[in-house]
């Protein structure tokens, strides 16, 4: 595996690195403050071509490949989680199911818009009863004439309350086998299908300028041409989707675990105490040391997922291990962060106390790491 980027990863990096300089950290704040989606700034990443970095460009997209990605999403979600998860969701399991499995008429019709930033992607597989245990999901799909008739409640869905929302790719169940086994199938469900209507928005501890809804669907009725990829095998389809928001989970995580490193650093040469930087004690001197060997180690493992997917590889262990390490990396660099800051890390006044806010989800998001354990174990042979 070569580490170096190539000419154009690096333009894509130093490109976002720019934007989230110039356009998002000034503005963080108060998006955050006031727990507004900042739909401004996707409409600037959408001029800049940033909303389809996995689509190829016959579909609108850009087809930069995951390690691209990966190297792109670091800079984003160094500067701001808010707008970097509602990126993520857009990008991977907002649009993924329409790239693998979507018919060339499904694309043009939807992957397209996004893949443009015309519309904001959602995936709506979590129910008020069914989290980690998602063939315990409740909502059904039944057919009828040439259609499917949709009922159930989606919970914590990103994306999909938002102007510029394109509407849900959801999973249902649809039937069941002779011997009593539960099909699933995947949907699209545009914003304003009769029957669809927005629940709540969540009010979470972070991710606090994002869209995190309740999706309610009464007797809603779509076409047939909606079912995404084949009737029966949603399930396995919404689970191949997640291995890639894995990947983008754990660049998350690994951006956000950098910015950490970096601000606590810099506070350390700053502040002093007993006459001296805190930087000149061991104590913090090793806080330090640890996150940078954790970051480093997390952006090694979030790197080689990224580089099996853009050859074509195996990698949904590599993507369940680059996340699960990832995100506990966020965790904890976050909170030495703070302690790196004492008091003033517990205030609003410095951003530490925001990544730690927002470091929490990125252990439960996309698959709790105790899935994520189970997921690599399964692939070893448990
Ligand atoms: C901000 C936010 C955004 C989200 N965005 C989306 C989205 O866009 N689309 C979407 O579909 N979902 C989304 N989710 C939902 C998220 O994926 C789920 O919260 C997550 O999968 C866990 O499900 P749960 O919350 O029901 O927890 P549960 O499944 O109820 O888990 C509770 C605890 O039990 C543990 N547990 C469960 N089963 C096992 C087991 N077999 N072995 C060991 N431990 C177990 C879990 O690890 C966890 O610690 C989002 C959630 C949040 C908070």
């Amino acid at each position: 595996m070569n580490f170096e980027l190539t000419d154009e990863q690096r333009s894509l990096q130093v490109l976002c690195r720019d934007f989230a300089r110039k356009e998002i950290v000034p503005n963080r704040d108060e998006w955050n403050a006031n727990k507004r989606f900042p739909i401004e700034v996707f409409r600037k990443m959408a001029e800049l071509g940033l909303m389809g970095l996995l689509v190829p460009e016959e579909y609108g997209g850009t087809g930069v490949g995951a390690v691209a990605y990966v190297a792109a999403m670091e800079e984003i979600a160094k500067a701001d989680q808010s707008v970097a998860s509602t990126w993520n969701a857009h990008l991977t399991i907002g649009s993924m199911p329409l790239l693998y499995f979507g018919t060339p008429e499904q694309k043009r019709r939807w992957l397209v818009p996004l893949a443009r930033g015309e519309r904001l992607g959602a995936f709506g597989l979590t129910e008020p009863d069914a989290g980690s245990d998602a063939r315990g999901i409740r909502t059904t799909a039944r057919p009828d004439d040439d259609g499917w008739i949709i009922d159930g409640t989606k919970l914590f869905t990103s994306n999909a309350g938002t102007e510029m929302s394109q509407g849900v790719i959801l999973l249902a169940v649809s039937g069941a086998r002779p011997d009593g086994v539960k099909e699933y199938s995947a949907f699209m469900v545009p914003r304003g299908t009769p029957g669809f209507r927005l629940g709540r928005n969540l009010n979470k501890i972070g991710w606090d300028a994002t869209d995190t809804r309740e999706l309610i669907f009464e007797g809603c009725r779509v076409p047939a041409d909606h079912l995404i990829g084949t009737a029966g095998v949603g399930l396995r389809q919404f689970m191949h989707a997640l291995a890639i928001g894995r990947i983008s989970v754990a660049a998350l995580s690994l951006g956000l675990a950098q910015g950490c490193l970096e601000v606590a650093l810099d506070y350390a040469q700053q502040r002093k105490q007993f006459g001296q930087t805190i930087s000149r004690f061991q104590a913090i001197q090793f806080k330090l040391a640890d996150m940078a060997t954790a970051v480093e180690n997390a952006r090694l493992l979030t790197y080689k997922a990224a580089w099996l997917y853009d050859q074509g590889a195996d990698y949904a262990k590599e993507a369940a291990m680059a996340k699960l390490y990832a995100s506990d990396t966020a965790m904890s660099a976050a909170s030495e962060a703070v302690q790196i800051h004492g008091g003033y890390g517990y205030t609003d006044e410095y951003v530490v106390s925001r990544f730690f806010r927002d470091a929490k989800i990125l252990q439960i998001g996309e698959g709790t790491n105790e899935i994520q354990r189970l997921v690599i174990a399964r692939h070893l042979g448990c």
